[in-house]
């Protein structure tokens, strides 16, 4: 599928007249409807719910957006609770799933009423001296093994730090019973940044055959069970998208499968997805500032890895589009890097793109979720300015660019007047 850009160079040209480049912006519209479709996928499930993964894109502006849209909040630090407590969200409308959970995160959750999902079988004693149980309560499974789907491996559970096993599922439930939980939840999440409409389906036939042994053997009510994150986005253009409306109706499918027939068609469903909610509805704009001709072409830009750190971290690919040049051919090959001293400080390698001038303008695609979020301070690069690109087309500035000031905010510079 082609990759468009949600802005045009003259609708960036008039941004950067306020907001100079680096920056990421989001798309309010896009944000909306595939919020909805969401929605409607699952619409058939009385329960279900939608608590965006906080982390993909921890900015209030946007989870408020979520909000106006029924979605809750999946946190995974006390900050991130913090958060969502902020913008209004209450009680069972966050979901905590964290792992090496610190004692205080535990007591603030508890405080505020957030849904807690155990990660292991020890922190349930360890959540016990800290905080009263809650009536509804959640673990996490981990099934172990590879996980597989049409004979091609998605990911490997077993190698994987998170959740429990199936004994240890068992002893949790029967242990929370005896502390007076009421309701209990399952969540897994065992593959991620899936492409296929196949994976939700097939966890949730695992989860859903969990949830009826649990409630047949050890007499316990399970609420929900918790799909978790791993609904992936086609970064390459020539991938397939998901569909979330087939991907609803197989879990539909395995529901009545399995659930309805044990008299348990009360379940709900929920989900905490980031990538899904966000990825596409995000862009990096960045300026060309630099070219150079040595044993490769390089052409340099004003973000680097420190806005993006995909392609560093894990070879991700980011479609690039220069804007203004989307019908010329792609004739000219570079290496798109930014200034980090580290030579994986390259959003794209041997990228076939149109001649690129200095000046020009790069929107990197898809870098809603987990791209502003996993910025970081090396080369003491400043953190950029995120807008938001409203549905009426206005762009409002939704978190300043960071400056010298910020960055030095934690150190007493006081103490070195020699200047
Ligand atoms: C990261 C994460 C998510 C979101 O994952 P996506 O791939 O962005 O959908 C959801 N739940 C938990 C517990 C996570 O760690």
């Amino acid at each position: 599928m082609e990759k468009k850009p949600f802005v045009t160079l003259e609708q960036v040209k008039e941004i950067t007249k306020t907001y100079p480049t680096p920056f990421h912006i989001y798309d309010e519209k896009g944000i909306r409807e595939n919020a909805r479709k969401l929605k409607q996928a699952f619409s058939w499930n009385k329960g279900f719910k939608e608590y965006f993964a906080v982390k993909a894109t921890p900015n209030p502006y946007i989870m408020n957006i979520l909000k106006e849209e029924g979605i809750g909040a999946d946190c995974s630090s006390l900050p991130e609770l913090y958060l969502s407590n902020k913008i209004g969200l209450k009680g069972n409308e966050i979901m905590f799933s964290s792992n090496v959970t610190p004692r205080e995160d535990y007591e603030y959750a508890a405080k505020i009423g957030a849904i807690i999902n155990f990660d292991d079988l020890t922190h349930i004693d360890y959540y016990g001296e800290i905080a009263p149980f809650q009536e509804t309560m959640c673990c996490r499974y981990n099934p172990g093994g590879d996980f597989v789907l049409q004979n091609t491996i998605m990911d490997t559970p077993q190698d994987a730090k998170y959740g429990m096993t199936k004994e240890q599922m068992k002893e949790a439930y029967k242990k929370l019973k005896a502390k007076g939980v009421k309701h209990f939840g399952i969540h897994a999440f065992l593959a991620s940044n899936t492409v296929t409409n196949e994976y939700y389906p097939k966890l949730a036939k695992i989860l859903f055959e969990l949830a009826k042994e649990l409630h047949e053997e050890l007499d316990v009510h399970i609420a929900f069970v918790n799909l978790s994150g791993g609904v992936g986005i086609p970064y390459r253009p020539d991938q397939e998208p998901n569909d979330i409306l087939a991907i609803g109706e197989g879990v539909r499918k395995a529901y009545e499968e399995v659930l309805v027939p044990a008299d348990m068609g009360d379940v709900a469903i929920f989900t905490e997805l980031g990538r899904f909610m966000l990825g596409p509805y995000g862009h990096l704009v960045a300026q060309a500032i630099h070219e150079k001709h040595i044993h490769k072409e390089y052409i340099g830009l004003d973000a680097c890895a420190a806005n993006l750190m995909r392609p560093a971290m894990y070879g991700a690919y980011h479609h690039i589009t220069v804007l203004g040049k989307e019908k010329e051919p792609c004739d000219h090959v570079y290496d798109i890097t930014g200034g980090l001293c580290e030579n994986n400080d390259k959003f794209a390698i041997d990228r076939a793109l149109p001649k690129i001038d200095m000046g020009d303008y790069l929107v990197l695609h898809d870098t809603g979720a987990h791209g502003f979020a996993m910025g970081y301070n090396y080369n003491a690069k400043l953190r950029s300015a995120e807008l938001l690109l409203k549905e009426n087309k206005e762009v409002q500035l939704i978190r300043r660019a960071e400056t010298m000031e910020d960055y030095f905010a934690t150190l007493d510079l006081e103490k070195f007047p020699l200047n």
